[in-house]
């Protein structure tokens, strides 16, 4: 059966010939009809695998179970039970039960919907079909189709190699090993060759990082060899962002806190006489009151709305921590050509040793010169036709330097087919960043005729002579002076230039390319894209500096550089030969100073970005290359593009572009910010609250006062009315200077002194009417007393909200709106706590005596004081600032 490796006639694909495998799977090198594929597909079903789940169930409750907040509600279960309070300990144990499924289900929700989020697009593959190449979805791929392979691109299925030109994989998905290794169909190999060792084949999963190949697809889906495995190594996985882990170790820390204050407490509470249970009782309040029970789930929550609200901005997040990275990023690293540039390229030039022509369509003339129609035809047949469009068309449309020299030609009348039918074509070279040049290989007559464009500078090295006017002239001094000259003028106008060689070969390897005739140059018009210019003065308004990184020569570069207003009209680019003498000082100062790098290598991004981290700069990097990996992983936050973007770029990336726009990385940058000022203004809110509980308690602990607020009091406070208002705060809208103020400093604590300072002073001010009420309510009985506290700090946490939304008062209707869930969530958290003191069997459980009209008034009076303060001192303050003219960032 085909597709299966134990077939029952015996040897496996990798000991088979071409034309064996090619009976076998019952197909030609020419591939399979669509009618031949759809039947195929009905027996063999999708190429898709499925892969574990991702998350188990079990994994997760152990998570929440682990946490500590559960030790201390073990714990008050556990003492209730010793003082035979059994009603107590029941309704403990509930909320202990309530509360880990609860964990659990956000968890679990919001894991799925990151990692829905996280998954990658379906890959597409080229295949024969019908006798043309087509881009389709790797879904519908069959044994037997016929692949091509080419770098950058996530191989589709396992396949039997037919051809290849350089082919190099990275098998690590599958072996675990990363190196390149080399594919070739040419060895037959003994049945047991490893599968590391099977140079003839390529498997699914699988990238190929240079070089072209086709391949006969031998199996898909759960049938190749990483469906056997069931996994992929390195496949996307939940990480926790540095924040959460800071909020993790001060979770602990509180617990810390909160048993010392509980110790003082109980041992003043001792000395003063207190019964044993009431000090434990009390111990146990203050320890449940400084856990912010809610905050983990809040937290997780909070990133998942955020990674979603990247998502609609078409910012696909695959990794977690770089949505805080986001927020804190301060240079933006791109490369030009389709990045910022809008990589529909048009041949406007044309040079040759003795014409200098625009291609406008003014000098038809020109066309017809025997030397520009040469340079154009030579052009035209060193590029690459792109594969049609089939099922995927936004994945299809080759290089577009190819492109546009195939255009170019077909504008000249020059017929390509029978170009290349008197031609036929026996070999290329693909293009290669680091070569910076392709060919093609032509038999002429008796001899083969290489074809080759690329950088001029690469081009130069190759050619021997230049085609002059009437003869082939040897390219002397004089000539190369000629050439240079030529090339600046186009560059100048920053036109991206390519130069054009060709001539006889003695073989089709690279190392033929040695003596060959220089054609011309070609300068290529791309454009800035659309918006590039505003979103690059945007993200400096916002701190940010770009910097461009081009394999174009320095002229081009800083012709563009100046266009889209990263260069001023006297600065220069810094070209990689000269990056390439530098010393890491030199470097170092240059990357603080410079916006754009010409003639840039792979390895010089790496070389930047790497210098850019050694200043303290956190580096965003965008790139779409397969060779642009490695400075993807190296930055803090890798962005790669989404519809052109390699495979290989878009699994090294955290972020990846579903629009490939240069905007939407401001977009994302903004959003970053934005999530983490939400998660700055629910982790102030939650911990103002606990803080107020905690002096709460300790006011009246240390004024022998009877306990104004019993623990199961404080777990509905910390469970049910805080958490509403905490949820709202992940979905407060942008601040106005979200886009104006500097990048946060990455080192930056959550808990820095100002932010600690008006945490004090908010739960200082709830603190002060709660025991203004407590007090007030204590001329009657402790219980009464104690209900009367209980309902006065509920509602002044609610109302407190207001104070967390932001620096700025929420007075106005507009601006009170404008999170809807802020004012739902009020809602929600007043009607709870009113269920609580109306509802009898609640009040019951909860110790909550009847409340009179005086009560009420008390209430509601002392619990609007501190948002009323908090409200009015905003107000005050903005005014103040409005006058001065600015804000202070992140203040509260
Ligand atoms: P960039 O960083 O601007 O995308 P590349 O690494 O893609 O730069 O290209 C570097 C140089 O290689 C270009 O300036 C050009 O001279 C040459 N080049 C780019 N694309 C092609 C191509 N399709 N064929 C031949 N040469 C090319
Ligand atoms: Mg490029």
């Amino acid at each position: 059966m085909p597709g299966d490796r134990n077939r029952p006639d015996g040897a496996p694909w990798h000991a088979l010939a071409v034309d064996r495998v090619l009976a076998a799977l019952d197909t030609s090198a020419e591939g399979l009809s669509n009618a031949e594929a759809s039947a195929r597909q009905a027996r063999y079903g999708p190429n898709r695998l499925t892969l574990q789940q991702p998350a188990s169930l079990t994994e997760i409750v152990a998570g929440q179970l682990r946490s500590v907040i559960v030790f201390l509600l073990l714990g008050a279960v556990v003492v209730s039970l010793l003082f035979g309070d059994r009603v107590e300990a029941a309704a403990i144990a509930a909320v202990l039960v309530i509360n880990t499924v609860l964990g659990v289900v956000t968890e679990l929700r919001a894991r799925r919907a990151i990692e829905g989020l996280l998954a990658l697009d379906v890959p597409y593959a080229s295949a024969i079909r019908d006798g043309h190449l087509r881009v389709i979805n790797a879904i519908d791929l069959v044994p037997g189709d016929v692949i091509e392979l080419s770098a950058g691109r996530q191989v589709p299925a396992d396949a039997r190699l037919i051809h290849s030109v350089d082919l190099r994989a990275d098998e690590a998905p599958l072996t675990g090993e990363s190196f390149p290794v080399e594919k070739t169909p040419e060895p037959i190999l003994t049945d047991d060759a490893l599968l590391a060792e099977r140079v003839n084949m390529i498997y699914k999963g699988t990238v190929v990082l240079s070089g072209l190949g086709r391949a006969l697809v031998t199996a898909t889906g759960a049938a190749t060899e990483v469906g056997r495995i069931g996994t992929l190594v390195g496949s996307v996985r939940i990480e926790k962002t540095p924040l959460e882990r800071r909020l993790d170790t001060l979770g602990g820390h509180l617990v810390w806190i909160a048993c010392g204050v509980a110790a003082l407490v109980a041992g003043l509470g001792a000395l003063q006489g207190m019964p044993v249970h009431v000090v434990i009782e009390t111990a146990i309040a203050l320890a449940v009151a400084a856990v912010p029970e809610a905050l983990p789930a809040v937290a997780t929550i909070a990133l998942a709305v955020g990674v979603h609200r990247m998502a609609r901005r078409q910012a696909l997040v695959r990794r977690l921590p770089a949505v805080e990275s986001l927020g804190s990023t301060t240079v933006v690293c791109t490369d030009k050509t389709r990045t910022l540039t809008s990589g529909e390229m048009t041949v406007v030039r044309v040079w040759t040793a003795d014409r200098d022509v625009s291609l406008d369509g003014s000098d038809t003339n020109a066309i017809r010169d025997a030397a520009v129609v040469h340079l154009l035809e030579a052009a035209a047949l060193a590029s690459r036709p792109a594969a049609e469009a089939g099922s995927q068309p936004r994945a299809a449309g080759g290089d577009p330097v190819d492109i546009a020299m195939l255009r170019a030609a077909d504008a000249a009348g020059i017929d390509l087919p029978r170009l290349i039918a008197d031609r036929p074509k026996v070999g290329e070279l693909p293009f290669s960043s680091e070569r910076k040049l392709m060919a093609s290989f032509h038999r002429q007559g008796n001899e083969t005729v290489a074809y080759v464009k690329g950088a001029p500078r690469a081009i130069l090295a190759i050619s021997r002579r230049i085609a002059g006017p009437d003869i082939e002239r040897d390219l002397d001094d004089a000539g190369r002076a000629e050439l240079v000259d030529g090339n600046n003028r186009l560059a100048r106008e920053g036109l991206r230039v390519l130069a054009v060689a060709s001539g006889p070969v003695t073989s089709t390897a690279e190392a033929s390319l040695t003596d060959l005739t220089f054609n011309g140059l070609v300068g290529l018009e791309d454009p800035p894209a659309a918006n590039v210019r505003q979103t690059i003065a945007r993200l400096r308004g916002a701190g940010l500096r770009t910097v461009m990184l081009t394999g174009d020569q320095q002229l081009t570069a800083e012709a563009i550089g100046r266009k889209l207003g990263l260069l001023d009209p006297d600065q220069r680019a810094i070209d990689g030969r000269a990056l390439d003498r530098m010393s890491p000082d030199e470097l170092s100062a240059a990357v603080a100073q410079v916006a754009a790098f010409s003639r840039i290598t792979p390895e010089h991004k790496l070389r930047i970005v790497q210098s850019l981290q050694a200043r303290g700069e956190i580096v965003a990097m965008l790139g779409d290359g397969v060779n642009d990996a490695a400075a993807l992983k190296q930055a803090n936050v890798g962005v790669a593009m989404g519809v052109r973007g390699t495979d290989v770029a878009k699994q090294a990336a955290s972020i990846v572009l579903g629009d490939d726009r240069f905007e939407t990385i401001a977009a994302a940058v903004e959003e970053g910010r934005i999530i983490f000022d939400n998660i700055r203004k629910f982790v102030f809110y939650l911990f103002s609250c606990n803080v107020a509980e905690i002096l709460v308690l300790l006011c009246a602990g240390l004024a022998g006062l009877p306990l104004p607020l019993l623990p199961l009091q404080l777990l509905w406070l910390n469970l049910v009315t805080d958490t509403f208002p905490a949820l709202a705060l992940a979905m407060e809208p942008a601040e106005s200077d979200v886009m104006t103020r500097p990048p946060r400093q990455p080192q930056e604590a959550i808990l820095s002194g100002p932010f600690l300072t008006s945490v004090f002073a908010y739960a200082s001010l709830i603190t002060i009417s709660t025991l203004a009420a407590f007090l007030w309510a204590l001329q009657t009985s402790a219980a009464h007393a104690s209900t009367v506290a209980f309902m006065t700090l509920g509602l002044a946490q609610t109302a407190h909200l207001g104070n967390a939304r932001s620096e700025r008062p929420v007075l106005r209707p507009g601006r009170a709106a404008a999170n809807r869930f802020a004012l739902g969530g009020a809602a929600i958290s007043v009607a709870l706590q009113l269920t609580a003191a109306l509802v009898p069997p609640l009040a019951a459980l909860l110790h909550l005596t009847p409340l009179g009209a005086a009560d009420w008034i008390v209430i509601v009076t002392l619990a609007l004081l501190p948002a009323v303060i908090g409200q009015s001192v905003k107000l005050v303050r903005s005014r103040q600032n409005a006058a001065a003219g600015s804000f202070p960032a992140a203040r509260r």
